[in-house]
């Protein structure tokens, strides 16, 4: 009979997609739930976008591309790129992926063997421990609390590296809690790297688009040009064209690098969807109105949900820069019992009373590594966002 691998039970299921199948069961029992757990975009993909994969199909463009995709979609990374962050990149150093996700993961895979350091700064993605414990890696998790504004100081980088640091895991905008690093603190960082030549950087900059800030959210690649040669910037159209289900994100990093991750990727995928390919080139490439008007909705949500959940007597969060989430801290919470009689020990029993008492749905700090908070997303409704509040400061007052 079928023995799991090692890789596989050395690794757990992604906390976010537990925890949308539990609102889908939920809901199929015909519970209403007010569902905070998002973690994409509640828009539809541009119209723009959608006609440009329906003429793709009709151009018969529905056969294998190359590994590292079409032309077209190159050099439409390759432009957008350059008008975001100034940095430019040859043809041999871009990867393209079914997602950024898949880009990570083959990353890890291309360059990790048995006792390599990631270090992994918390909160973190959900994924990133796993896709390198999966990869034989060990992952070294540094905490950065409140109290650092959730973001990896210079020192507490410096600490951590050793002999067998392979790579840094940026993550900015950041998903759970949406800061966002200014160029000086990355300027910061790259300076202490600058010191540790054997160690690379994954700077993962899915949400750089949703940006609440002035001008554009910084970008390592930008603020760190020495460092090029060692930093691989991931990025993908999910979330800033709305489109997770199309599954296309990108990598752009130094050529040896890239050729490894392109030699897996011949023999995983072959190659992204070509109908993606070219939806994801006609969203790079066109007009761009529909991001603003994205990130003006979030940012009238984030307005609401931090008003809300700070008003909420023992609940406290900051308002985030970027993504769509807020990272609340529920302290007051622990330690104290819920109206049927269950004593609350930590977050994770903090959200489940959630969902069974005020059918919110939102993740448990502890998914990302970092205690006692939780996430909400604000990838939802005004509506939702409103009722959401509401229902988890009611949950909140009836605790003993
Ligand atoms: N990186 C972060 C921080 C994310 O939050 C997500 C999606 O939730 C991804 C990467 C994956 O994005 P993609 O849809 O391109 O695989």
């Amino acid at each position: 009979g079928y023995q799991p691998a090692s890789r596989v039970t050395r690794i757990k299921e992604s906390a976010s997609v537990l925890a949308a199948a539990r609102v889908r069961e939920l809901k199929a029992q015909g519970r209403s739930i007010i569902d905070l757990t998002v973690g994409e975009p509640d828009f539809d993909t541009p119209e723009h976008v959608k006609q440009a994969a329906i003429a793709a199909m009709e151009a018969g463009e529905t056969k294998y591309t190359s590994v590292t995709g079409t032309p077209k979609l190159r050099s439409a990374i390759l432009q957008h790129v350059e008008s975001r962050t100034g940095a430019t990149y040859g043809e041999n150093q871009i990867t393209i992926a079914g997602g950024a996700k898949q880009v990570i993961f083959t990353a890890f895979m291309a360059s990790l063997d048995e006792g390599d350091e990631v270090i992994i700064p918390a909160p973190y993605w959900v994924s990133y421990p796993d896709m390198v414990l999966a990869n034989d890696g060990s992952p070294v998790i540094i905490a950065c609390g409140d109290e650092v504004d959730f973001k990896l100081t210079p020192a507490a980088l410096a600490a951590a590296i050793t002999p067998c640091t392979k790579w840094l895991v940026l993550n900015t905008p950041s998903n759970p809690t949406g800061v966002v690093y200014t160029e000086g603190e990355l300027e910061a960082l790259a300076a202490v790297l600058a010191e540790h030549p054997h160690v690379q950087v994954l700077t993962d900059e899915i949400y750089d688009e949703i940006y609440f800030g002035t001008g554009r959210a910084a970008s390592l690649v930008a603020a760190a040009p020495a460092l090029r040669d060692r930093i691989l910037m991931v990025n993908g159209v999910s979330k800033a064209y709305a489109m997770t289900g199309w599954r296309l994100g990108y990598g752009l990093g130094p050529a040896a690098l890239v050729a490894s991750i392109n030699k897996l990727q011949s023999q995983i995928s072959s190659c992204p969807s070509s109908i993606s390919q070219a939806a994801a080139a006609a969203a790079l490439t066109g007009d761009q109105s529909f991001v603003a008007d994205c990130v003006n909705a979030y940012r009238e949500r984030r307005d609401a949900a931090v008003a809300g959940l700070n008003a909420i007597d023992g609940l406290s969060c900051t308002s985030p820069d970027g993504a769509f989430y807020a990272y609340v801290r529920c302290a007051c919470a622990i330690g104290k019992t819920t109206p049927g009689g269950a004593l609350i020990e930590d977050d994770q029993d903090f959200v489940l009373y959630l969902l069974d008492a005020a059918s919110v749905a939102v993740i448990p700090g502890s998914a990302y590594g970092l205690g006692p908070y939780f996430r909400i997303s604000f990838a939802t409704s005004l509506e939702t966002i409103k009722a959401g509040v509401e229902a988890i400061d009611k949950a909140v007052r009836a605790l003993n």
